[in-house]
C-alpha cells in the first residue's frame, strides 16, 4: 500500500529479538541491555498472523533481524511459515554470523532466499575489539559456506567507523571482486550509542576504491529491496553497495516499516512513535481491526528521518514526532529497534 507520501511500502524487517551474543560498541553497552522479557517478545505465531495482514496490504519482503535473530530458538520454522503465506516474495536474514554455519541447513530447507551477514573488520584483533569476541573466523567460514549455497543470495554489510576499519574499505570490497556476493558500506547513523561513532562518507570511499580498482560504474539494475546504491568495478564478480542515510538521504524513495521484538510497527527508524501491535494481538481484536491498524501505521510514516538535523547539510528535520532514538541512547538501541 501507499503511505501519505505516495510511497509504496512493500519491505518489513521484523526483530525477533532483542538479545544478541556480540556487543558491538556502536550497537550495545558492553554490559549487555536488560532483555525486555520472554512474553513481551512477539511469539511466532502472532508474527506470522501479522506478516499474513501485512502482505495483504501489500508487504512482499520480509527481514528478519534483531539483537542477534539466531538466537531465537526454533528460528527456521518462522522463515518455514513465513514462506508459505500468499503474496510473500523473499524472506531474508541479517546475521553477524556467528551461529550460521551450524544452522544453514535448516535455514535453507526452510526456504531463506538471501542472508546479510554483518561484518566491519577482517583484522582479527579489531574484529574483537569492536565486538567483544574473538570469532571473526567463525564469520568468515559462514561467509564461504553461504557463498556455496545455490540459490542464496549473499551480501555483506559493514559499517563506516572512522577509528576502526576506515583503511580497510579496499579489502573489504574485495570480497566481492572475489566471490559472488555484494558488499555494502553502511553509513554510521546517529541512533542509540552510534552518536558517539564517527563514520566516513560514500564519496570518501568510493574515491579510495576508484583509486585501487579503477573506475567504478553505477549500477542501473535493481538489486535487492533497499535503498543501496551499487557500483561496478572491474574485475569484480559481485557489486559494490552503499546505503548512506545520511550524506545520500533516500527517504523519498523509502519502502519499509518496521516491527519490533515486542510488536511495535515502527514507520521510520528514528522516531519512537509507532502502533502497539502486540497489545492489539493479545486484547483478542479480529484480523480487521488489526488491518485497520496495520494500515493507520503504515499511512502516517514520517516524510523523512531528522537525523541531519544535527548536521547541517541535509536539511529539515522530519515530521514523525520525537525523535527518542536520537536523544535518549538506551531507550533507542539499534539492537532493539532492529537495525
Ligand atoms: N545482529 C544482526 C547483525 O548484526 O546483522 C542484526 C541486527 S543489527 C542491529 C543490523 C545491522 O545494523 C548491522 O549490520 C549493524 O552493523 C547495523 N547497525 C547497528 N547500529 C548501527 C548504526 N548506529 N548505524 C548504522 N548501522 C548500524
Ligand atoms: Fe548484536 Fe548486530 Fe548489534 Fe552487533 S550490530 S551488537 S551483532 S545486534
Amino acid at each position: 500500500m501507499k503511505d501519505q507520501f505516495e510511497r509504496e511500502i512493500d519491505y518489513i524487517r521484523i526483530s525477533v529479538t532483542d538479545r544478541c551474543n556480540l556487543r558491538c560498541r556502536y550497537c550495545m553497552p558492553s554490559c549487555g541491555v536488560l532483555s525486555c522479557g520472554h512474553d513481551a517478545v512477539l511469539r511466532f505465531d502472532e508474527m506470522v498472523r501479522l506478516v499474513r495482514l501485512f502482505c495483504s496490504n501489500g508487504i512482499r519482503h520480509v527481514k528478519i533481524t534483531g539483537g542477534e535473530p539466531l538466537v531465537r530458538k526454533g528460528l527456521p520454522s518462522l522463515i518455514r511459515e513465513l514462506k508459505k503465506l500468499p503474496g510473500l516474495e523473499t524472506v531474508s536474514l541479517t546475521t553477524n554470523g556467528l551461529l550460521l554455519s551450524a544452522m544453514l541447513p535448516e535455514l535453507m530447507d526452510a526456504g531463506l532466499d538471501a542472508v546479510n551477514i554483518s561484518l566491519d573488520t577482517l583484522r582479527e584483533d579489531r574484529y574483537a575489539e569492536i565486538t567483544g569476541q574473538a570469532a571473526l573466523p567463525q564469520v568468515l567460514k559462514a561467509l564461504d559456506d553461504c557463498c556455496l549455497q545455490p540459490g542464496l543470495r549473499v551480501k555483506l554489510n559493514a559499517v563506516t567507523l572512522a577509528d576502526y576499519n576506515m583503511d580497510e574499505a579496499e579489502e573489504l570490497a574485495a570480497l566481492a571482486r572475489d566471490r559472488q556476493m555484494d558488499v555494502r558500506f553502511i553509513e554510521m547513523m546517529p541512533v542509540g550509542l552510534g552518536r558517539d561513532f564517527l563514520g566516513y562518507s560514500q564519496d570518501h570511499i568510493l574515491a579510495r576504491l576508484e583509486a585501487v580498482y579503477g573506475p567504478g560504474s553505477k549500477s542501473t539494475e535493481k538489486r535487492g529491496n533497499g535503498p543501496a546504491v551499487y557500483y561496478d568495478f572491474r574485475g569484480f564478480i559481485g557489486k559494490v553497495g552503499f546505503i548512506s542515510a545520511l550524506s545520500h538521504r533516500f527517504c523519498e524513495s523509502c519502502n519499509r516499516v518496521r516491527l519490533t521484538a515486542e510488536g511495535l510497527l515502527k514507520p521510520c527508524l528514528q522516531y519512537a512513535e509507532g502502533v502497539d501491535l502486540r497489545s492489539l494481538l493479545r486484547s483478542g481484536v479480529d484480523d480487521d481491526t488489526l488491518t485497520k491498524s496495520i494500515r493507520t501505521g503504515i499511512f502516517r510514516k514520517p516524510q523523512q528521518h531528522g537525523f541531519c538535523g544535527e548536521t547541517a547539510e541535509c536539511g529539515d528535520p522530519g515530521t514523525g514526532g520525537e525523535p527518542t532514538e536520537v536523544r535518549q541512547k538506551e531507550e533507542g538501541l539499534m539492537s532493539g529497534i532492529g537495525g
